[in-house]
């Protein structure tokens, strides 16, 4: 038995990083919002499984471009808000072998004084487990940081609260229709009401719209592996730089005094709760070991989670075209950390009609560049 529940004037679908961060600007824009997730915690799927990398030097211009907006958000300390940092310096070094040299010119090309050129040597001081011979060059982006990423999600969820929105969790929406001028979401034993749904379902997104009979946008799922090692005895990793394959092949990253390796692999799959597969994992352990000399006694956890794409690797964020008051914002791949508090910032002034905030439309990020007909268009 089905009860009828409450009218909202917006329903957020998903409450990873990106339906949390959205939801919190609708509210502060002083709509009132619902947030709906269907596991018993927000955060569990691809947001938890996330490398936790800022850097401006990463993905397409348009994750660019939101990525440079997002800063200052991070940033703010003296915000009551915001009591901790929610960056921590960190640096992202792009190595090259000799015959990868080619990449790394059309690279620095093409990101100008967003990294600076490495010599080998200074490569070395900063990533002394090079293995010698095997670097050719490097660029580096010493703007890049770690971010705290549990905490930005729970600063969203609180001011989502603060400001008279809600949060509900192990509400899977199992329906989802066009009623009136609005629409039905219904959740188990319970149908609600929204003028506007907001589809943030992550590697779902697809598959949320054909419940509601909307066109999909060609979402592709993939799979990365993460795992994390000791250092060396008696290293201490802290103040490296991630590193990075110029050509993304593999990454190491410091943290917390333990190495984070992944193969950076891209495995299409269906929307799951992702595991790890024995064979990336070794795949991880073997490229990096070819630049590295890390000896890898035990692998003390590991993880996987689905980075989520679009055919042109853009996030899409905007009105259905076929479906009056069904928003999109999916396809954040490998970037819905970094570039979520300008994301969330534009797509909640787009959702209810508004211009789009200034200091973003300056960076570069346009309407069409997110708009699902373009994404659509490409399946
Ligand atoms: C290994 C790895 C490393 C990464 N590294 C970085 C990095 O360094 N920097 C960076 O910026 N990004 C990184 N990313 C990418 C980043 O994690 C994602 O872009 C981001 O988390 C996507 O957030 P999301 O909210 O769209 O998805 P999710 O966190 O997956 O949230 C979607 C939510 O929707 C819910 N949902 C689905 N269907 C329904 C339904 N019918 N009803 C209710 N709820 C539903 C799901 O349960 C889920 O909680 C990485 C990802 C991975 C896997």
């Amino acid at each position: 038995m089905r009860r009828e529940g409450e009218s909202w004037q917006v329903i957020v679908i998903g409450a990873g990083i990106a339906g949390a961060s959205m939801a919190a600007e609708l509210a502060a824009l002083g709509a009132r919002v619902l947030l709906l997730e269907r596991e018993t915690q927000p955060g569990y799927h691809t947001t938890g499984r996330s490398a936790a990398l800022f850097t401006i030097a990463y993905g397409p211009p348009v994750i660019r471009a939101l990525s440079r907006a997002s800063r200052a958000a991070f940033a703010a300390p003296g915000d009551a808000q915001r009591p901790q940092l929610l960056l921590r310096q960190r640096g992202a070094a792009f190595i090259a072998r000799t015959d990868q040299r080619c990449v790394l010119e059309i690279m620095a090309d093409e990101l100008g004084d967003a990294v600076a050129r490495l010599s080998t040597d200074e490569a070395r001081a900063l990533m002394p487990l090079l293995r010698p011979g095997y670097l050719a060059g490097a660029l580096i982006d010493r703007s890049a940081a770690d971010i705290d990423v549990d905490a930005l999600h729970r600063l969203y969820l609180r001011q989502l609260k603060s400001a008279g929105g809600a949060l509900r969790c192990d509400a899977g929406v199992v329906a989802l229709a066009r009623e009136g001028a609005g629409w039905r979401v219904d959740v188990p034993g319970l149908s609600l009401r929204a003028e506007i749904v907001v589809n943030a379902a992550g590697a779902w997104a697809d598959e949320l719209a054909s419940l509601a009979g909307v066109a999909p946008v060609g979402l592709v799922p993939k799979r990365r592996t993460a795992l994390l090692v000791a250092p060396p005895d008696g290293v201490n990793p802290d103040g490296w730089p991630l590193a990075v394959d110029i050509e993304e092949k593999f990454y190491m990253k410091p943290d917390a005094g333990k190495l984070l390796l992944s193969p950076a692999d891209e495995t299409p799959s269906p929307p799951c709760d992702a595991r790890p597969e024995e064979l990336d994992v070794a795949i991880a352990i073997d490229r990096i070991q070819r630049a590295f000399g890390l000896p890898v006694r035990r692998i003390e956890h590991k993880w996987a989670g689905l980075r989520s794409f679009v055919a042109d690797k853009c996030p899409v964020a905007g009105h259905a075209p076929d479906a009056p008051g069904f928003f999109w914002l999916a396809g954040q791949g490998g970037y819905g950390i970094q570039s979520a508090p300008a994301m969330a910032r534009w797509a909640a002034a787009a959702a209810l009609g508004l211009p789009p905030p200034a200091d973003i439309a300056d960076e570069g990020v346009s309407a069409a560049a997110l708009a699902p007909e373009r994404a659509a268009l490409t399946v």
